[in-house]
């Protein structure tokens, strides 16, 4: 088993839930085949609130598409939602919120930056390694 942390961040704001599926798929698959792994167990990915992805939607599409990825079929999606998280450039505090207002809920600013919520990009997945079974138990 073997766990990894990734930072590969993909501009998926304006893709449909079907890409993004099949765009997790494929980075996973190509992971799982970079490191020798005969397949993936599950994978999380960070989705901010302002991408627009319907999670529903992404999970049920993933779970049609997983079948076409020879590492991914028995693949678990875990989807991590992240809230909007705003910084002020008036009062300075941060305001969160699952909502798609930029706006400062302190000060009611409209001069805010956006600090997370934004992106999308895997997080994390675990990889069950070839390696793992050779070494685990002698073939007879
Ligand atoms: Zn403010």
């Amino acid at each position: 088993m073997c766990r990894m942390i990734l930072k590969s961040g993909w501009n998926l704001s304006k893709m449909h839930e079907m890409s993004i599926a099949h765009a997790i798929l494929t980075e996973a698959e190509k992971i799982a085949q970079e490191n020798n792994a005969q397949k993936v167990i599950w994978v999380r990915v960070k989705i901010g609130v302002m991408t627009g992805v319907v999670t529903e939607q992404l999970q049920s599409a993933f779970e049609i598409y997983k079948l076409q990825f020879e590492a991914c079929g028995e693949l678990e999606l875990i989807i991590h939602e992240q809230p909007l998280v705003l910084q002020c450039k008036s009062c300075g505090k941060r305001t969160q919120t699952t909502e798609y207002v930029l706006q400062c809920e302190h000060c009611h600013s409209m001069e805010v930056d956006i600090i997370d919520g934004d992106s999308m990009f895997i997080e994390q997945l675990e990889l069950d390694l070839k390696d793992d079974i050779k070494s685990g138990k002698g073939s007879a």
